[in-house]
C-alpha cells in the first residue's frame, strides 16, 4: 500500500472518529428534546459539553494538521468534487476555523448553552425576559471572545455569518434584506386590506384532535418521501426540529395545538423537507462530516444553515402550501376530519392555508409575512453584537421592531423576545439561515421547473418524484461537499438571486388576493 493510501485510510479514521462523537451529542440532544426529566438539565449539560470538548481537541490536533498538510498534493491530484477531495477540503476549512477557537470557550460555551436552556423555560412560564437576561449575557459574551478570536472584533456578527453561511458575507445577507425590505411590506399591507383573514382561515380552525393531528402530520411526511419506519422516527418536542444520527437514522419532531390544524401539520413537512435532504446523503458520506447534519453549531455546520432551510421551505411551502397538494391530499384529510372538511373544497383549502397576516410568533407566521420576522432577529442580533443595543433591552426593541414591521405588539415576552430555543445555545447569525432559505428554495424549484417539463404533473396526484429525484441530483447527493454560493451555482447558475423568490411571491398572492 502506498504511503499516500496510509495517510488517507488514517485520516479517514481521525475524521470517522470526530463525526462519530458529534452523532453521540446528537443523540443526547434529541434525548433532552424530547424524553428527558427535567432535573437531567445539569448533568447533560456536562456530558454534551465532555463530548464537544474531546470532538475539538481531535479536530483541532496535530495529527490532523499534519494529515492536512500532507494530503494537499492527493487532493489536487483529484477532481474537486471527488469524496476525497471534498472531505481533505471541508475538514481542513473546519480545522482552521476551529484552531482559532480555544478548546475552552467551547466547552464555556457548551456549558452556558446547558444553563440557559432551562432558564429559558422558567422565564418562558413566568412571561418574564429579565429572568433569562442574564443567561442569555453570559452567552452573548462568550460569542464577542470568539468573534475576536475569528479576528472580526470591530464586526462580530460578520465572524457568525461566515461561520453559518461559509462563502456568504454580511453584505450579501444585508442586500438581500434590502431586497426583501422593499418589496414585502407593501405586498403584506395590500394583502391584509384585501379580505378577512379569520374567515379564509376558519376552516383549519377549531377543534382537532390531537392524535389525528399527529397521524395526518406524519401522512404528509411519509407522502412527500420521508423514510418513517426503517430509517427515521419522529416525536413531540416543545420546539419542531429536525437531527440525524446517520443518513440512516434521522428523527423529526413536532408540536401539536388543538385548535390548529396548521402548526402540527407544516411544521411535519417542514422537518420532514430536512429529513429528506438527511437520508438523501448518499452512504459514502457517512462519518466523514460531509453527511447533512444539522447539529454540530461548534462546528459551524460543514454544510450551510440557509440550503438546509431551503430544503425544508421548499416542501412546506412552495409544495404543501401549492393548489396541486391539496387536490391530492385534501381527501386524505378529509379521511381524518370528516366533519371539518365534509363540503370543503381543494380551493378552500389552498386558500385556508395561506392566510396572510401580521402575527406574533414566527414558526407560525405565514409564508409572505415570514421573512419580516428573520429581518427583525438579524437586526437585533446584529444591533446586540455591534454595541448598540443592551441585553437587557432585548425585549423591549424587540416588541418596538415588531410594531414597525408587523403592526402588533406582543402582549408578553413568552409570545415575543421569548419566542425562539436559538438563543440559548447561540446568539448572532442564527435566524437569517431561513430568510436565505426562503430564497435558495424558490430559485432551486425555479430551475428544476425549467429543468424537467411536467415537473408539477404529478403532484395532484401525490407523485412528488420529479421534484424529489432533482434534489437528490443536484442537492441530497453533494451533502456538505460545497458550500452555498457554490451549492447554488451548481444548481442554478446563480449564487444568492432574490428574483425567483419575489416572483414566486408576487405570482401566487396577486392571484390568491385578486390585487
Ligand atoms: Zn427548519
Amino acid at each position: 500500500m502506498s504511503q499516500r493510501n496510509v495517510r488517507m485510510d488514517r485520516f479517514r479514521e481521525r475524521v470517522a472518529e470526530i463525526d462519530d462523537l458529534h452523532s453521540t451529542i446528537s443523540v443526547l440532544h434529541w434525548d433532552q428534546q424530547t424524553q428527558m426529566p427535567r432535573g437531567g438539565a445539569v448533568a447533560r449539560a456536562d456530558h454534551m459539553s465532555t463530548l464537544r470538548r474531546i470532538a475539538h481537541e481531535k479536530l483541532t490536533s496535530a495529527e490532523i494538521g499534519e494529515l492536512l498538510e500532507t494530503l494537499g498534493e492527493h487532493e489536487a491530484s483529484l477532481p474537486y468534487d471527488s469524496d476525497d477531495a471534498s472531505m481533505i477540503r471541508v475538514v481542513r476549512r473546519l480545522h482552521e476555523r476551529a484552531v482559532d477557537i480555544p478548546a475552552d470557550l467551547v466547552f464555556h460555551m457548551s456549558k452556558a448553552a446547558g444553563r440557559a436552556s432551562p432558564a429559558w423555560l422558567e422565564a418562558r412560564a413566568a412571561r418574564d425576559f429579565l429572568l433569562f437576561a442574564p443567561y442569555l449575557q453570559d452567552i452573548v459574551d462568550l460569542r464577542l471572545e470568539q468573534a475576536a478570536v475569528l479576528g472580526h472584533e470591530d464586526n462580530p456578527m460578520e465572524a457568525f455569518v461566515s461561520v453559518k453561511e461559509s462563502d456568504l458575507g454580511l453584505a450579501d445577507l444585508e442586500r438581500m434584506f434590502d431586497d426583501l425590505r422593499e418589496v414585502l411590506p407593501p405586498l403584506v399591507a395590500q394583502v391584509a386590506e384585501a379580505d378577512d383573514p379569520e374567515k379564509r382561515a376558519s376552516l383549519i380552525r377549531g377543534d382537532f384532535d390531537a392524535r389525528k393531528q399527529l397521524e395526518l402530520g406524519m401522512a404528509a411526511a411519509r407522502a412527500i418521501g420521508l423514510d418513517l419506519d426503517e430509517r427515521g422516527r419522529y416525536d413531540l418536542s416543545v420546539h419542531p426540529f429536525s437531527i440525524t444520527f446517520s443518513p440512516d437514522d434521522v428523527r423529526i419532531t413536532t408540536r401539536i395545538r388543538p385548535d390548529d390544524l396548521g402548526s402540527c401539520l407544516f411544521a411535519c413537512i417542514h422537518e420532514a423537507g430536512h429529513g429528506l435532504y438527511m437520508q438523501g446523503a448518499p452512504g459514502c458520506l457517512r462519518q466523514t462530516l460531509m453527511d447533512a447534519s444539522t447539529s454540530r453549531p461548534e462546528l459551524g455546520r460543514a454544510v450551510s444553515f440557509g440550503v438546509h432551510e431551503s430544503q425544508s421551505r421548499l416542501w412546506e411551502n412552495i409544495v404543501g402550501r401549492s393548489l396541486d397538494f391539496w387536490e391530492y391530499f385534501l381527501p386524505i384529510a378529509r379521511a381524518f376530519f370528516p366533519t371539518q372538511f365534509a363540503d370543503a373544497t381543494p380551493k378552500d383549502l389552498y386558500r385556508a392555508v395561506n392566510v396572510a397576516q401580521p402575527s406574533l410568533i414566527r414558526v407560525e407566521a405565514d409564508e409572505l409575512t415570514y421573512s419580516l420576522h428573520l429581518m427583525l432577529r438579524f437586526e437585533l442580533e446584529s444591533d446586540v453584537l455591534n454595541g448598540r443595543l443592551k441585553v437587557e433591552d432585548l425585549a423591549e426593541a424587540w416588541n418596538a421592531k415588531m410594531q414597525q414591521y408587523l403592526g402588533i405588539t406582543p402582549p408578553h415576552d413568552t409570545v415575543g423576545v421569548l419566542q425562539d430555543m436559538h438563543w440559548t445555545r447561540d446568539f448572532g447569525g442564527g435566524f437569517q439561515g431561513y430568510a436565505l432559505g426562503n430564497v435558495f428554495s424558490a430559485a432551486l424549484v425555479a430551475k428544476a421547473t425549467k429543468d424537467e417539463a411536467g415537473l408539477r404533473d404529478g403532484w395532484n396526484d401525490g407523485d412528488f418524484s420529479g421534484l424529489r429525484d432533482w434534489m437528490q441530483r443536484e442537492v441530497y447527493n453533494h451533502g456538505a461537499k460545497f458550500q452555498p454560493v457554490e451549492l447554488m451555482n451548481r444548481a442554478t447558475g446563480k449564487g444568492l438571486d432574490t428574483g425567483p423568490y419575489i416572483d414566486y411571491l408576487r405570482t401566487k398572492f396577486e392571484a390568491l388576493y385578486d390585487l
